[in-house]
């Protein structure tokens, strides 16, 4: 009998110890992730920024949730056409956020509107990939130090769209996806007012195209480089003819790669593929080499996020399994940044070139070889010199 209660006792001593522990556990892990969730960036208002204001403005069903998100409105000297970027549509391809933000801290447009939004997942960009050992930031050196932003993933938050279904149909061609693709912006093009919350986030990207009447849409993303839609623009039929233009001048004259990839017309939820077929605006997807999301590489550091460096990939590349050229010196942020600012700023001029009454013209940013160059941060701003009113925390 005695036995037994100290039995029982002890029983209840390691119960109480374990839990202690499984708390002290879930405490080191979750904490990082709350402050993550919780971490604003500064983003400074560049000379040109004429107005920010909240994608709910156009999707109300966004106000007050986390997957609201800033757009930034930057309207020329003189009237043109129209512009809108679109970045961190997966937050784990930073090349296109980076963009952005250069766009947007340092361009004065000349003729036409721009407007951009540098994080348009704002839920996926405060998550992270479960099990991937993803880091939770990444760091830019420039001029006056690092400047710090959040790396997030390519889906929303669980904890703001929940739960999944056991398949996703697209709205509106009813087209089965993947579950996972429910919280995925790339697929819920081009959403509902009152859908789930990611057809919320694309549904107000789509009334602000069709309201404001934007000419281009650029959605600006990196891809793996064992999968063959990379290091290309990605268009269809309408804006086929402009994306091949682009290509072959980048080429030509900037010494780069960037193929056509057409968009194909039975995938749906795609934003090269509804934005065209649902308002005015002529789309492109843009792709830049990024070796961190490939599978088999070595560790997911922020070293490699930025250099692209990855003994693995380099042997396989000997071995002809990867889609673009790959050598010791990787694929870097400088390179892959600098081709969306190139391929961008020439999508502008080739647009301008067709409708010579709504032109786009854009001073102030670098291109790609001074990207190459310079590296990221030489063209981001110093938060701590910008005038409380010129930040805006995103
Ligand atoms: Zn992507």
């Amino acid at each position: 009998m005695e036995m037994r209660t100290g039995g029982v006792k002890r029983g209840v001593a390691d119960k109480a110890v374990l839990a202690a522990l499984f708390l002290a556990l879930a405490l080191w892990g979750g904490l990082p992730l709350r402050r993550h969730r919780h971490h604003d960036i500064p983003i400074v208002k560049g000379p040109g920024v004429t107005r920010v204001f909240r994608l709910s403005e156009y999707s109300p069903g966004l106000k007050g949730t986390t997957a609201d998100t800033f757009v930034f409105e930057l309207r020329g000297r003189e009237p043109g056409g129209k512009a809108l970027l679109i970045a961190n549509t997966h937050s784990n391809e930073p090349e296109g956020m980076l963009s952005a933000i250069i766009f947007l801290e340092n361009a004065v447009v000349e003729k036409g509107t721009l407007y951009i939004i540098p994080v348009f997942n704002n839920s996926g960009s405060r998550a992270t990939r479960p099990g991937d050992g993803y880091p939770l930031y990444f760091d830019i050196a420039t001029d006056w130090g690092a400047r710090r932003f959040r790396f997030g993933n390519r889906d929303a938050s669980p904890l703001d769209q929940w739960p999944d279904p056991d398949v996703y149909i697209h709205y509106p061609d009813r087209q089965l996806l993947s579950y996972i693709d429910v919280r995925n912006t790339n697929r819920t093009w081009p959403g509902r007012a009152d859908g789930p919350l990611m057809e919320r986030v694309t549904f107000g990207a789509m009334e602000l195209m069709r309201r404001e009447g934007i000419d281009v849409a650029i959605d600006i993303h990196g891809a793996e480089t064992m999968f063959p839609v990379t290091n290309c623009i990605v268009a269809p039929e309408s804006s086929v003819r402009i994306a091949t233009m682009v290509a072959m001048t980048v080429k030509a004259m900037e010494g780069f790669e960037n193929h056509v990839e057409p968009s194909p017309a039975g995938f749906r939820g795609l934003s090269h593929r509804e934005i065209g077929d649902h308002g005015p605006s002529l789309p492109f997807l843009l792709e830049a080499p990024i070796p961190f999301l490939d599978q088999p590489t070595g560790p997911k550091t922020v070293e490699f996020l930025l250099d692209g460096k990855d003994p693995f990939l380099l042997s396989l590349s000997a071995k002809g399994k990867l889609f673009v050229p790959y050598d010791e010196s990787g694929w870097p942020i400088e390179k892959r940044v600098g081709q969306h600012m190139s391929v961008c700023l020439e999508i502008f001029r080739q647009f301008s070139r067709k409708s010579a009454d709504r032109p786009i013209a854009v001073s102030g940013v670098p291109r790609y070889a001074d990207v190459a160059e310079n590296g990221v941060g030489r063209y981001l701003a110093d938060p701590s010199k910008a005038a409380p009113g010129d930040i805006v925390m995103n």
